[in-house]
């Protein structure tokens, strides 16, 4: 196919094709970086050289496990490398079984279903549910897999102001009483690292009587002590009504979930298409992710390292006077202000072996781009302070503090 007519097509990839040669001609271009070798959970070779891995969701450090590991290659010996096609007609496994209900005990659920990403699982779950005529709230910072279900659902889109339960009460206000519901939003903000406020939100939506769904996409292994989630991190029980979450971060496999009601899981296994129509999650990577949560609960260890790598990182970057948002959690932003200086940032900070990645607009507000530095417990407090002294001495050339 060639794009030689005049049209939006071809003016939509030509905006693209030429930021991306002239960052690459500037050497600010650093998307899809190919990494050589991971060392040690904290640590990746990149264009043959050791860096300290400042940008992975692997919260826990859990790439590489022994036992994950393990799990995953005795699946293959006993399963093979794929399913038999979908979950309904003949790709379903003990595997996918065993998974389901461990992350049923693990978020306190009557049962879960899975799905192949993350992204698919909020696409899927929030279009069965909701449909035209319904309502969906979303917060302003949602992940845009949410805004996208919530589009392809074809209810009423309502966004509400960034956590703020003043604006989410008083729109819920102007919904009439008999239709339904749905208020969603990421436990953790995946650009932002702040923590939804839950306590108020079940308070409004339960005034409403909306159903609320929570993302745990980055508070799985990094919320409550026993890094079950945003529940045990407020001391609630059973306060979300759909509970989702990702097996690619902390759980380092890949896929989705959603942990809930018996009934509600029931109908999304017989009514929602990506379980229908795509097919089941290889046995490998079940495997892992099942191991995965026994580790988290067998080692708390992690979630304690994490916490105080956390703290040492985000104290360190505000007293060298970085502004890190509102964040108190391993996702930390770090602003730099234009999309310019993130990407200067960006470059000084890994030729000085430090990996960590920009976010520019339109992913966040035009004038609030930033390196997005994330912290795991894979790092050692020394690597940690070396890779603030890098962050901070670019920070002073490029005059962001
Ligand atoms: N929700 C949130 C909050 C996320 O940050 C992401 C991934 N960045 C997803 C969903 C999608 O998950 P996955 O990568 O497993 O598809």
């Amino acid at each position: 196919m060639e794009f030689n007519k005049d049209d939006a097509v071809k003016r939509r990839i030509q905006v693209f094709t030429d930021r991306v040669s002239m960052l690459k001609t500037n050497d600010l271009y650093f998307y899809n970086q190919p990494i050589e070798e991971i060392r040690g959970g904290a640590k990746v070779i990149v264009r043959g050289r050791e860096m300290g891995m400042y940008a992975s969701y692997s919260y826990l450090g859990l790439i590489g496990h022994p036992r994950i590991n393990a799990a995953a290659k005795q699946a293959i010996d006993k399963f093979g490398t794929a399913t038999n096609g979908v979950r309904t007609l003949a790709g379903t496994l003990s595997l996918h079984d065993e998974l389901e209900e461990t992350i049923t005990h693990f978020k306190h659920a009557e049962a879960a279903i899975t799905y192949t990403s993350g992204y698919v699982t909020n696409l899927t779950v929030i279009s069965t549910l909701m449909g035209r005529g319904d309502y969906v709230l979303s917060d302003k910072l949602n992940h845009a897999s949410i805004v996208d279900g919530c589009l392809m659902s074809g209810a009423e889109f309502r966004r509400f102001k960034h956590n703020d339960m003043v604006d989410l009460e008083h729109r819920l206000e102007q919904i009439p009483d008999d239709v339904s519901k749905l208020v969603i939003a990421d436990a953790v903000f995946s650009m932002d690292g702040d923590v939804i406020d839950l306590p108020n939100m079940v308070k409004v939506c339960k005034k409403y009587g909306a159903y609320l769904m929570i993302d745990e996409a980055h508070s799985v292994g990094i919320l409550g002590k026993r890094g079950t989630g945003i529940e045990e991190h407020f001391g609630m029980e059973d306060a979300v009504d759909i509970k989702m979450g990702t097996l690619s971060k902390t759980i380092p496999s890949v896929g989705g979930y959603v942990a809930g009601r018996k009934d509600l899981i029931n109908y999304l296994r017989h009514a929602s298409r990506a379980y229908i129509f795509s097919a089941a999650l290889p046995p490998a990577q079940a495997a892992a992710a099942n191991e995965a949560f026994k580790v988290i609960l067998d080692e708390p260890w992690r979630i304690e390292k994490l916490n105080e790598n956390t703290r040492l990182f985000i104290g360190g970057l505000k007293s060298a006077g970085f502004d890190t948002l509102l964040t108190t959690t391993a996702i930390v932003p770090v602003l730099c202000g234009s999309d310019e200086q993130a990407f200067l940032m960006t470059r000084e900070a890994q030729h000085h072996d430090v990996f960590v990645l920009p976010v520019v607009s339109p992913a966040v507000p035009e004038g609030a781009a930033r390196l997005r530095a994330t912290i795991t417990a894979a790092h050692e407090p020394s690597e940690i302070n070396r890779a603030m002294d890098v962050i901070a001495t670019a920070g002073k050339q490029i005059g962001i503090i």
